[in-house]
């Protein structure tokens, strides 16, 4: 594709570059950022990373995470390129929506949501991961890889498609797993940082929202909510949610779930995920969001949790009704 000859002119040339992920970091943000920035140390350059918002700690056994910044570090930096990693909307970016565009801005993304954005856009909607498209750049400017490298870069390809069961995970996904591993990849470190490094607290967060949980059209709509009173709880941040949605929607005969999360800057969040027959894209940018046909979301201001579920939940019921009723399997 044109835009990977492009956007690798444009990296050859520019000294020092800022990279951004999006704000509610996830594996795939988070190692698209290193990746890149990781990688083009090697080549020479200055870089400064930049996710403006809390990272869930665990990513920080992964050492290069702790230089990741917020956008408080711009100030301080002069950069001749910006690129932007998984973020479909400009406000995706936090605080760095500001300096879009007052560099030339790369985007590279993978969600069919995307605004085009930037200067020179890579948007695939069919590769399963942005790390993926980091690693093919990276692989196109001679980027050396070893095995931290590669384990930064097999992160965002693993938690993508769920650790490998997701629908992307098609064969590009196993063919660039398996050649990071080739150069050292260590895919039980990224296992035991990701899915076995549960809080107590965050477990007993868990089965809140499972008592709280709600079911509609004959079970194939599970929802539930954390509000700002079962977070502090348990003295427990935002992202400490991040992981329950999938949870629901693992139940028998569940097609859609959704979770309201009350956040701590007041928005609402709502994370939504599907199995087969719905495709979440058009609820999601309907509220204002974005995402994948079975992973969704997006964030609501200046209203309260109720308000944001008695909003959506009817809606979402009609549509999957529409959808049930069409029989149809995406
Ligand atoms: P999550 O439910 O984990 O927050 O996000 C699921 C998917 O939806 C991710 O691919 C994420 O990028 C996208 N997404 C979540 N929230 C938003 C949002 O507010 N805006 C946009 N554009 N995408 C979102
Ligand atoms: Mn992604």
């Amino acid at each position: 594709m044109k835009e990977y000859e492009e956007i690798k002119e444009l990296v050859k040339k520019s000294g020092s570059i800022l990279i951004a992920g999006h704000i509610m970091p996830d594996g795939d943000c988070i190692s698209s950022v290193l990746s890149a920035g990781v990688g083009f140390e090697r080549l020479g350059k200055k870089v400064l990373m930049i996710v403006d918002d809390e990272i869930p700690w665990y990513y920080y056994e992964f050492p290069d995470v702790a230089r990741i910044r917020t956008a408080d570090a711009l100030p301080d930096f002069d950069y001749d390129l910006i690129v932007v990693l998984d973020a479909s909307t400009p406000d995706r970016v936090g605080r760095v929506q500001k300096v879009l565009g007052t560099k030339t801005t790369v985007v590279m993304d993978h969600h069919g949501t995307n605004t085009m954005f930037g200067d020179v856009n890579l948007v695939i909607p069919t590769i399963g991961s942005t790390a993926q498209l980091v690693f093919m750049l990276n692989k196109k400017l001679g980027v050396h890889y070893d095995p931290l490298l590669a384990t930064y870069n097999f992160m965002g390809i693993a938690t993508d498609t769920g650790f490998f069961r997701y629908s992307n995970a098609d064969l590009k996904v196993f063919e660039d797993a398996a050649e990071l591993v080739g150069f050292g990849a260590r895919p039980n470190d990224i296992s035991n940082a990701i899915l076995e490094n549960r809080l107590p607290e965050e477990l007993k967060l868990f089965a809140d929202v499972v008592a709280n949980m709600k079911l509609e059209c004959d079970g194939m709509l599970a929802y539930s909510y954390v509000s700002r009173e079962m977070f502090e709880k348990y003295g427990l941040p935002d992202h400490s949610a991040s992981g329950f949605v999938s949870e629901l929607r693992a139940m028998k005969g569940v097609e859609v779930a959704i979770l309201f999360t009350e956040r701590s800057d007041g928005s609402i969040h709502a994370s939504m995920r599907s199995k087969k027959m719905f495709d979440l894209r058009e609820v999601a940018v309907r509220f204002g969001g974005g995402g994948h046909p079975q992973a969704a979301g997006f964030s609501v201001k200046g209203r309260t949790l109720s308000q944001v579920i008695d909003e959506v939940i009817p809606y979402v019921v009609k549509q999957l009704k529409k959808a049930a009723a069409r029989g149809g399997l995406l």
